[in-house]
């Protein structure tokens, strides 16, 4: 009896927000009501982390970490990976502080965990979306063992400057596309976010940092509300209507008005507009640093105005959790406003299933059993293959049968150093594991003899010596395959250049090359599309391999072999020169476009270099040849409310079975806010065997048709639309249309 009175009693005692039968909503009330000011504060407090076990742990900053825990100070930790980190860690929260509110950890998870996939913008460019979600949902499973609960991506930032080093991060230039690619990359990322085999995802940065002024990184952003809600805002609203459980603030002013206490931006829009639900984060030190932005006067202020545009947590500034309890004290803030944003935190706590069992996700035999398999490899691979873009192919000089003996030269320093597979966002990859360009070859070129020369120095600079070295390799050789580009830690945040180009010692190399008579095959590794015009004459063909990550030798053998058919197509354009930068398909028409012939004076062009890109958005050729015909509508013109059915004709009229992206654009001739000349609003990606036809239907909706205006309204206008269906922005065909 005195037994079952104790157990009873224990019960009795144990609180409600401890009881995992009790529904959510329940014990966060619960919680919330036991919960002292600075604790709220704490679930509001993101740190920096870093090594919890072993002597790194008696460093006095780990120390006052511990200690912040302990008394419930933290919410969450960036930065704090591992089963067995995330698990000390996770111990000094739930079983030394007061009320033993779990952690959640964070970690830039931004193409992979162990098992590096390709980067972002690389990976977009497969069209291949469905792939794209496998590939998150990945990332998610090897991060979620690792003990991570949640992760800084997808990035959804729309960009038209490869200057800017952050355009490897995302989905390109459109941003049709872009949410297409948003919202699978959050679903693959967060399943149904309880099984510890999916974590939170972050769309981020919110919002318009791709459209930092002359891609300098962390610079003012200045854009039209028409081109914010139009241009830049449809990804993250994608990622958000995905069910995305957090929102990342940008570092950049919006509106003159820096993000992170941005009211417009944080309530009006994300809030109130779009419902969501989740909680949003800073950006790393971004509330203090409305102070240099000359927005905050001092962190106390920097708070307050981050708190009252509606940011909730504070990534690493600290100003939350120092003065939260005095702005609620002096009433500037209310117990109402802090219980939401808690509440957000709290839910996400107990969604994840933490309160019940904290260690759920940190788990030494699940880490080891799931990271860098072999069938996540696989899938690394496929990805990788499907990311390359082949730009130039002249006279088929690819691909290389692997199956006879040629003499190949394999040039260039990027081709061999493992560490520029990768990019500045590697989470926990390890470039040992990485398959190298020559390890790649020379695996599935068994039977041929490939000689390597560096031609150039580590950073893309060259010299006589090492290009007299190349020469001399590539006399022996029937053709050569010269790797040049950007070192991979060029691609990532705070990698701006001013000049995104070939560097003058690889054009030098490869104008050496060329002189040999030998075919010269480019391959470009970048994390964004290079000015690749000083290279064209010298080069037979380009292919464009970003950066792939682990399997990038294998995907780049696969693609020169012929094994794998190249079916890329890129995301963004490829500048003709730098100054012609920002350089996009959506762009709009002047008064004064350039007309196809005629006079050229006095129209909006420039007087030394053509208007448009090297290659245009979509562009990507195939060892195969596509042929597009007999483009059709169910009618010519369109009642709002009934669809138009589009019809095509596609053909694959080469030699070898491949994949072909199907795109379709629209434009509306005449509006009340002028429209792009044109805009993605569809795309098919199919498989066809030689000579296969195959009619491809797609349907445009009223949404198809709709614009924002300036204060984010929708309008669907009456008038004359074009149609254009193509296998990139430039080769088009074409039907008018109307809509009543
Ligand atoms: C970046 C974010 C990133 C964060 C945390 C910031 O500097 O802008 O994208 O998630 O750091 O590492």
């Amino acid at each position: 009896f005195g037994l079952l009175a104790t157990a009873g009693f224990i019960r009795a005692q144990q609180p409600l927000y401890k009881n995992a039968k009790a529904p959510i909503e329940a014990r966060i009330n619960d919680l919330l009501k036991r919960m002292t000011p600075e604790e709220k504060a704490g679930q509001l407090n993101q740190l920096n982390g870093g090594i919890f076990t072993g002597p790194a742990a008696n460093d006095p900053g780990q120390q006052a970490k511990i200690a912040m825990t302990r008394q419930g100070k933290v919410g969450s930790f960036l930065n704090v990976t591992g089963a067995e980190e995330t698990r000390a860690m996770q111990k000094v929260a739930v079983e030394e502080s007061r009320l033993g509110i779990p952690l959640l950890f964070a970690f830039d998870v931004i193409h992979g965990y162990k098992t590096i996939f390709p980067i972002p913008l690389a990976e977009a460019c497969s069209w291949d979306v469905a792939q794209i979600e496998k590939d998150a949902s990945i990332a998610a499973k090897e991060a979620a063992a690792a003990g991570l609960h949640w992760v800084f991506s997808p990035m959804c930032d729309i960009s038209n400057d490869p200057r800017w080093g952050r355009v490897m991060e995302g989905a390109g230039e459109d941003p049709y596309y872009g949410s297409v690619v948003a919202a699978a990359r959050v679903k693959g990322l967060q399943g149904n976010l309880n099984d510890a085999a999916h974590v939170m995802a972050c769309v981020k940065h919110f919002a318009a940092y791709g459209a930092v002024q002359g891609g300098r990184e962390y610079n003012t952003v200045d854009v039209s509300r028409v081109a914010l809600w139009n241009k830049y805002l449809p990804p993250y609203y994608a990622g958000v209507k995905a069910g995305a459980a957090t929102v990342m603030n940008a570092f950049n002013i919006v509106d003159g008005v820096p993000a992170s206490g941005n009211k417009y931006l944080v309530h009006d829009i994300l809030e109130k507009k779009w419902g969501f639900k989740g909680f949003v984060v800073s950006d790393w030190n971004s509330f203090d640093e409305m102070i240099t932005h000359g927005y905050a006067a001092n962190r106390k202020d920097a708070a307050y105005k981050a708190l009252a545009a509606g940011s909730m947590m504070d990534m690493e500034s600290k100003v939350v959790v120092d003065y939260l309890p005095q702005l609620l004290k002096e009433g500037k803030i209310t117990m109402q406003q802090v219980d939401d944003d808690v509440r957000r935190v709290l839910y996400y706590k107990f969604k994840l299933g933490l309160f019940d069992d904290p260690y759920k996700f940190s788990d030494v035999a699940r880490e080891k059993a799931t990271e860098f398999t072999a069938a996540h490899r696989m899938e690394a691979r496929k990805a990788a293959d499907a990311s390359i873009v082949l730009l130039k192919n002249e006279d088929n000089v690819l691909p290389i049968d692997a199956k006879s003996n040629t003499a190949i030269a394999l040039i260039g320093y990027y081709a061999k150093s493992k560490a520029d597979m990768f990019d500045f966002w590697i989470a926990n990859g390890k470039a040992e594991d990485a398959v190298s360009v020559l390890e790649g070859m020379k695996e599935k070129f068994a039977n041929s003899n490939i000689t390597y020369s560096d031609g150039y120095l580590p950073d893309g600079s060259s010299n006589e010596a090492l290009i007299d070295n190349a020469v001399a390799t590539a006399k022996n050789a029937n053709v050569v395959i010269v790797n040049v580009g950007l070192t991979g830690k060029l691609a990532g945040e705070d990698r701006s250049l001013a000049n995104p180009a070939i560097s003058e010692g690889q054009v030098a190399l490869l104008k050496a090359l060329h002189a040999t008579g030998k075919p010269i095959v480019a391959l470009v590794s970048a994390g964004r599309p290079l000015v690749l015009t000083a290279i064209q004459p010298y080069v037979n063909a380009i292919v464009y391999t970003w950066i792939l990550g682990t399997e990038t030798g294998h995907a780049v053998a696969d693609v020169l072999s012929g094994d794998y058919n190249p079916s890329g197509k890129t995301v963004m354009s490829f500048p003709y020169a730098v100054g012609q930068i920002p350089v996009y398909y959506d762009h709009f028409n002047t008064g004064r476009p350039l007309p196809d012939s005629g006079d050229l004076n006095w129209k909006s062009r420039y007087r030394d270099i053509p208007n448009e890109p090297l290659y245009p958005f979509g562009f990507g050729l195939s060892y195969t040849t596509f042929h597009y015909g007999n483009l059709q509508l169910s009618s010519a013109s369109m009642k709002k409310g009934s669809p138009l059915q589009v019809k095509v004709e596609l053909t694959n009229t080469g030699s070898k079975a491949g994949y072909e992206v199907a795109q379709l654009y629209i434009r509306q001739m005449t509006a009340s806010i002028v429209q792009p000349v044109k805009a993605l609003k569809a795309f098919q990606r199919v498989y066809l065997q030689p000579g296969e036809k195959k009619v491809l239907s797609f349907t445009i909706t009223d949404n198809d048709l709709a614009f924002y205006d300036g204060e984010g309204n929708v309008h669907i206008e009456p008038g004359a639309f074009k149609v254009f269906v193509g296998g990139n922005s430039r080769d088009v065909l074409e039907k008018d249309f109307t809509l009543q």
